[in-house]
C-alpha cells in the first residue's frame, strides 16, 4: 500500500456525539469534518449550552439534537434548528435514541458521573462506544465490562493513555504483558513548592501546560486525581490487576503510555498532545486513517523526561491504586467525592489540597460493598457527594 493511502468504507459511519459542546465533543466534530465523508454526525447531545449546540446543528446537519437539561430546552430558540434536524429533550430520550439502529459509533464525551447512563444504554444496544467518559469505568467497571460482553458492545478508549495502551497491546498477547505504565504530564504544579499548594487558586489550576481540556479534567490533572481515575479505568478496561499498573510523570506529553512485555520490550505510543488522534483512532479502529491531528516535526530535537510521581505532592495517585486494588464500590465513591470536591474548589468552598484529603476520608469511611449493583453504585455516589458537602461546611 502507498504511504498515506487509505481504504475508504463503502458507507459513511454514522456517529452519535454525546457531549458535543465540550472539549472532546468539539474535537470529535473536527475529526468528522476532516474525514471527507468517512464519518457523518447522526446525533449531537449537550446539557445546557444550546446556542453552541444549535450552531453545531447548523454546521453539521445531524438527524437529531438532544438537549439534556429540560429547562435549557424550554428556553432554546427553536427557530435556529435546521429543517433536517429533530429535537429531543432529557436523559430518557437520549437513552432511547442512542440505541437507534442507524448509529454505528457513539462518542461518550459527557463529563462526570452524568455520562454513565447514556454510555450504558449504548452498550446495552451492542454499540461500539468511543469512550472519553472515563467515569463510566471508574464507577462501575466490572458491571460495564460484563454488559459489553453480554450485549456484544465494544469499548474503544479515547482517553489518550488508554488509546496508547490499546495500540501498544496489539504488539503481543495478554499473557505476555508484564506491566502497563501510564504517563502523566504532572500538570501546572509539578515543580511548585509543595507547602504552597494549599493556596493554589482555581485560575492557576485551570492553566494546563500541555493539554487544552474541559475545566473538571483540568483540575483533576493538577491534583493528578485524573491519573487515579485512569488507573481504575485501565484496571477494568484491560483486565489487569492494580499491581501491574505503573505511573510516570512525563512533562512533554509525547509518550502517551507504554506496555512492557515478558521479553523486556517496551512498546510506547507517541504523538504530539492532540486529542483528535485518539478520537479518530476510536472512530476508525481497526483501521487507521490519514489524520487531522498534529504530527511530529522530526527536524526539531526532542527531549523526553520520565520520573516517578512524588506521593507528597500528588497524594491522589495513591487513592487510585487503593481503589483499583480493592474494587467494589471504591471507584464510584472516589469519583463522586472528587467531582463534588472539584466543584467546591472551583466555587471557593474548598482549598486545592482539600480535594485529595476529603476524597481519602470519604473513601476510607464509606460502607464498602465488594460486588455492587448499579443501584448500589448510584446510592453510594449520592452518599459520597453529601459527605463532601458536610466536610466543606465544618
Ligand atoms: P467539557 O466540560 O469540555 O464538556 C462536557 C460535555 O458534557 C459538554 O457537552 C456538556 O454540555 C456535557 N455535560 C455537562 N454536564 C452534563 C450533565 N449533567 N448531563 C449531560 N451532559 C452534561 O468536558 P471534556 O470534553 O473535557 O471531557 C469530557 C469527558 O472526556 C470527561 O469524562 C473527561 O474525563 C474525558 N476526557 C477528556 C479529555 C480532554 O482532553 N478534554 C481527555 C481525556 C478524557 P454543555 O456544554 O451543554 O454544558
Ligand atoms: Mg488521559
Amino acid at each position: 500500500m502507498d504511504v498515506g493511502s487509505r481504504i475508504r468504507s463503502a458507507v459513511p459511519l454514522r456517529v452519535a456525539v454525546l457531549g458535543s459542546t465540550g472539549s472532546i465533543g468539539a474535537s470529535t466534530l473536527e475529526v468528522i469534518a476532516a474525514s471527507d465523508g468517512e464519518f457523518v454526525p447522526f446525533l449531537l447531545a449537550a446539557h445546557r449550552r444550546t446556542d453552541l449546540l444549535l450552531a453545531q446543528a447548523r454546521a453539521y446537519l445531524p438527524q437529531w439534537i438532544v438537549v439534556l437539561d429540560p429547562a435549557a430546552a424550554l428556553a432554546m430558540d427553536r427557530t435556529g434548528v435546521p429543517a433536517e434536524t429533530q429535537v429531543a429533550v432529557g436523559p430518557e430520550a437520549l437513552d432511547e435514541l442512542v440505541q437507534a439502529p442507524e448509529i454505528d459509533r457513539v462518542v461518550a464525551a459527557i463529563v462526570g458521573a452524568a455520562g454513565l447512563r447514556s454510555t450504558w444504554a449504548a452498550l446495552e444496544a451492542g454499540k461500539t462506544v468511543a469512550l472519553a467518559n472515563k467515569e463510566t469505568l471508574v464507577m462501575a467497571g466490572p458491571l460495564v465490562m460484563e454488559l459489553a460482553e453480554r450485549s456484544g458492545g465494544t469499548i474503544i478508549p479515547v482517553d489518550s493513555e488508554h488509546s496508547a495502551i490499546h495500540q501498544a497491546l496489539r504488539a503481543g498477547s495478554a499473557d505476555e504483558v508484564v506491566r502497563i505504565v501510564l504517563t502523566a504530564s504532572g500538570g501546572p504544579f509539578r515543580l511548585r513548592a509543595v507547602e504552597t499548594l494549599v493556596s493554589v487558586t482555581p485560575a492557576e489550576a485551570l492553566k494546563h501546560p500541555t493539554w487544552s481540556m474541559g475545566p473538571k479534567i483540568t483540575i483533576d490533572s493538577a491534583t493528578m486525581m485524573n491519573k487515579a481515575l485512569e488507573i481504575i479505568e485501565a484496571r477494568w478496561l484491560f483486565g489487569v490487576p492494580a499491581e501491574k499498573l505503573g505511573v510516570l510523570v512525563h512533562p512533554q506529553s509525547i509518550v502517551h503510555s507504554m506496555v512492557e512485555f515478558i521479553d523486556g520490550s517496551v512498546v510506547a505510543q507517541m504523538s504530539p498532545p492532540d486529542m483528535k488522534l485518539p478520537i479518530q483512532y476510536a472512530l476508525s479502529y481497526p483501521q487507521r486513517l490519514a489524520g487531522v491531528a498534529r504530527r511530529f516535526d522530526f527536524s526539531q530535537s526532542m527531549h523526553l523526561e520520565f520520573a516517578a510521581p512524588d506521593p507528597q505532592r500528588f497524594p491522589a495517585v495513591g487513592l487510585g491504586y487503593a481503589a483499583a486494588a480493592r474494587g467494589g464500590t471504591c471507584g464510584a465513591v472516589l469519583n463522586a467525592a472528587n467531582e463534588e470536591a472539584v466543584r467546591g474548589f472551583l466555587e471557593g468552598e474548598l482549598r486545592f489540597t482539600d480535594i485529595a484529603e476529603v476524597c481519602a476520608r470519604v473513601l476510607d469511611e464509606h460502607p464498602f460493598q465488594p460486588d455492587p449493583s448499579l443501584d448500589d453504585v448510584r446510592r453510594l455516589d449520592a452518599w459520597a457527594r453529601q459527605e463532601v458537602v458536610k466536610w466543606a461546611c465544618v
